[in-house]
């Protein structure tokens, strides 16, 4: 891609981009592209052992050093989980993300996810996306964009519950930078993430999935996605980094 493009991936919570897109996150970082991660919780109620203002304290600080392995501008939005609703408020507040973000691109969960913060927070950016470029909203703060960005929703954790991806991103030189970044969440790994969901490795998880999708695209390790189907969306450039085939 010569055109140097606007990502904007937007999460509900602090390691969810490290899991389900960093690979692809840090291709575009590395071919010299801007990406912003835009956080929507705190993760105030991730942890068994600590308090929520401790916990959203410690889990700040790891979405900082994610998004510095990354390469991405972290923004925090500052909500608590499981507080992400489809009001007009929340709505207003993701259309001045677009509009301060100005993304060619935006990458955020399904709307299908099982986690209302996640379907929610897919469905607010989504919704955001097309109204960031009209002019006269009342409620929001910044002025209007000059085009509609495109859409594409991440895998949910465990592939499910959602159509099959039709665009993939080989991700194989970019997997180990995906695993550290990952690794920078150091609060979830043997205490909250295990005692709520059982699972041990989470790099075992990310090396099943992205070694699937890489099986189903010719590479050894890729990231999967949904384009929202809207009108227009076509451009005459592709908006995700290649896969290539047979060349890594
Ligand atoms: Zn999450």
């Amino acid at each position: 891609m010569s055109k140097k493009l606007t990502v904007l991936c937007a999460s509900a919570h602090p390691d969810d981009i490290e899991l389900q897109c960093a690979g692809t996150l840090i291709r575009y970082v590395n071919e010299g592209h801007k990406v912003f991660m835009a956080v929507a919780c705190t993760g105030n109620v991730g942890s068994k052992q600590h308090t929520g203002p401790e916990i959203e304290a410690i889990r700040a600080e790891e979405a900082k050093r994610g998004a510095e392995v990354i390469g991405a501008e972290l923004i925090h939005m500052d909500y608590k989980d499981a507080d992400i609703w489809l009001d007009h408020a929340h709505w207003t507040r993701y259309v001045d993300l677009v509009r301060q973000t100005n993304p060619d691109v935006i990458l955020t969960h399904d709307r299908d996810d099982y986690v209302h913060d996640h379907s929610n927070v897919g469905e607010l950016v989504y919704r955001a996306a097309i109204w960031a470029s009209t002019a006269n909203i009342p409620e929001c703060k910044l002025p209007p964009i000059d085009h509609i960005p495109t859409v594409f929703y991440f895998e949910t954790v465990g592939t499910n519950r959602v159509a099959p991806p039709d665009h993939y991103v080989d991700i194989s030189e970019e997997f180990d930078q995906k695993l550290h970044a990952f690794s920078q969440h150091v609060s979830q790994h043997g205490d909250f993430l295990e005692k709520q969901y059982g699972v041990k490795d989470w790099n075992d998880y990310m090396s099943t999935v992205n070694k699937l999708r890489g099986f189903q695209c010719g590479c050894k390790y890729a990231e999967a996605f949904r384009v929202v189907q809207t009108w227009p969306n076509h451009r005459a450039y592709r908006l995700l980094p290649p896969v290539q085939f047979g060349s890594r």
